[in-house]
């Protein structure tokens, strides 16, 4: 896979990603990945991902990345969306490069 192609698919993935971070459903979401074991790369790099923006305390909600809060569900989602979205861009392309090195 190209470095072009990962920049793409990063882009695409950063609002499932925070979605999935806040626990917000995720609709109509399918991958166009050209084979399943890069399907599964996605998958597994959205899961990283979104694990580590979000800390919950308790029914609080802060952000994992400079430390703000506490937020409702939409205000993290508000907050991650507008203040870190190439952060969390960067943090998916480099998930993506190393599963996919490592596979
Ligand atoms: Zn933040």
């Amino acid at each position: 896979m190209v470095a072009y192609n990962i920049d793409i698919i990063s882009e695409k993935l950063i609002d499932v990603v925070i979605r999935r971070a806040v626990g917000f459903k995720i609709r109509n979401f399918k991958i166009k990945a050209s084979s399943s074991a890069f399907e599964q790369i996605v998958l597994r790099a959205i899961e990283s991902t979104s694990k580590y923006l979000v800390n919950k305390s308790g029914m609080q909600l802060y952000c994992n990345i400079c430390g703000k809060g506490p937020y409702t569900r939409k205000g993290m989602y508000l907050h991650l969306l507008r203040t870190h979205k190439y952060e969390i861009k960067n943090m998916i392309k480099e998930d993506l490069r190393e599963l996919e090195l490592a596979s």
